[in-house]
């Protein structure tokens, strides 16, 4: 789950991170009271679940109230990748005078959390990676042990030479790591951490992406999801009880069992096509699960073709069958569908498949190779 940077900023803050103040608005006359408290220059920032929101206009330094209100006024309501700002946070500006990217992830490839910082903060760290990855420390960290007093100050004089500031570096870089073992965040990050010119280290943005097993444990930090922020068809599909992740290719896949849809998407890659989409309708699958499945992809503008791919244990080939009948009748489908179901009552879904414009297949490599020759 993704919350907002100003929620990010609540948690940082609990754990001793040195954030500004700010105050979350919903209207641009809101920011001039928010600037008076909180003294300017402030910063209007939108609140909106993606990054790259200073270089799409999201993010507008004002230096006195009213500027304020404009600046608020020129970023509610725009759109960011697809997502229309309807809150705004106005937050203490600081004074830049260098900017550090840090930041904590499970690393797959150690099977650790790791803290990664750079001195080149405020652009994207993928691109920093790409070009200069010496300018990128990574330091796996033991959760037994904790973050080690040795990694702090390598990391902390690895961004600054100045003690001063070096200090307070490793102080945040501690609690960036409390908050990400706290919180139970799959990702936190601080892009940019900064120094101001008279040598404070700031936190003036915020990013925790939390892990949704372990949501349980923290009613505070569920109560934060934002739905009306979120991907539409991530969140009608966590409604319809359906694993779903988009992808952007052109095939749309509906396949039962994770390990089955993973293959699919595999065999799909090999086969010089790419999935528009993870989809995974579960064990138990009846034809309404079928329709929803087929309503989100359907809202996926890339998607040229389906790919049914269902082996039926638990789940009937039939439920299946009617499922994909009845989305074809409420949802006019104007796409190929091709279809292989294989197992438990296979025979009774070819029959009630057989006279529809549905495209059967052999297995599912014959499948992949019709859904990518049809997709074009
Ligand atoms: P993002 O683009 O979504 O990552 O949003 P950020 O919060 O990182 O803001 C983007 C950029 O705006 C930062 O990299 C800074 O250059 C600038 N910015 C944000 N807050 C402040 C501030 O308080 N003072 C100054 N001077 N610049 C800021
Ligand atoms: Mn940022």
């Amino acid at each position: 789950m993704k919350i907002h940077e100003a929620d990010a900023r609540g948690i940082f803050s609990r754990y001793g991170l040195p954030v500004p103040p700010s105050r979350m608005i919903t209207k641009p006359e809101e920011a001039r009271a928010a600037a008076e408290e909180l003294g300017c220059p402030v910063v209007v920032k939108a609140q909106v679940l993606v990054g790259g929101r200073g270089k799409a206009g999201g993010v507008k330094l004002a230096s006195t109230p009213e500027e304020a209100v404009e600046k608020a006024e020129a970023i509610l309501g725009i759109d960011i990748k697809g997502l229309t700002v309807e809150k705004v946070l106005v937050a203490k500006a600081v004074d830049i005078e260098r900017e550090f990217y840090v930041g904590m992830i499970f690393d797959r490839g150690t099977r650790m959390p790791m803290m990664m910082v750079s001195p080149a903060g405020g652009v994207d760290i993928e691109e920093v990676a790409r070009a200069t990855p010496e300018k990128i420390l990574k330091m796996p960290v033991n959760p037994d042990g904790g973050l080690m007093p040795f990694q702090v100050r390598r990391m902390a004089s690895f961004l600054s030479k100045d003690r001063e500031v070096a200090k307070q570096i490793g102080k945040a870089l501690k609690g960036l790591y409390e908050a990400f073992m706290g919180a139970d965040a799959s990702l936190a990050e601080i892009n940019p951490l900064v120094e101001s010119p008279d040598g404070v280290v700031w936190a003036i943005d915020a990013k925790i992406n939390l892990d949704d097993n372990a949501l349980f444990r923290h009613p505070d930090i569920a109560a934060m999801r934002d739905d009306s922020a979120e991907d539409r068809g991530e969140v009608d599909a966590r409604e319809a009880d359906l694993s779903f992740v988009k992808l952007e290719g052109k095939i749309g896949c509906i396949v039962n069992g994770a390990g089955l849809a993973m293959a699919t998407m595999d065999m799909i890659e090999h086969f010089g096509g790419e999935p528009a989409n993870f989809l995974d309708i579960g064990g138990s699958s009846s034809p309404e699960k079928v329709l929803s499945a087929m309503k989100i992809i359907l809202r996926d503008e890339n998607v040229r073709s389906i790919l049914i791919n269902i082996f039926g244990g638990i789940t009937r080939c039939d439920d299946v069958a009617n499922g994909l009948i009845g989305a074809k009748e409420k949802l006019g489908l104007d796409v190929p569908l091709i279809v292989r179901l294989t197992g438990t009552n296979e025979k009774e879904a070819r029959e009630i498949l057989a006279n529809t414009e549905m495209i059967g297949a052999d297995d599912m490599e014959d499948a992949v190779k019709k859904a990518i020759e049809a997709a074009g």
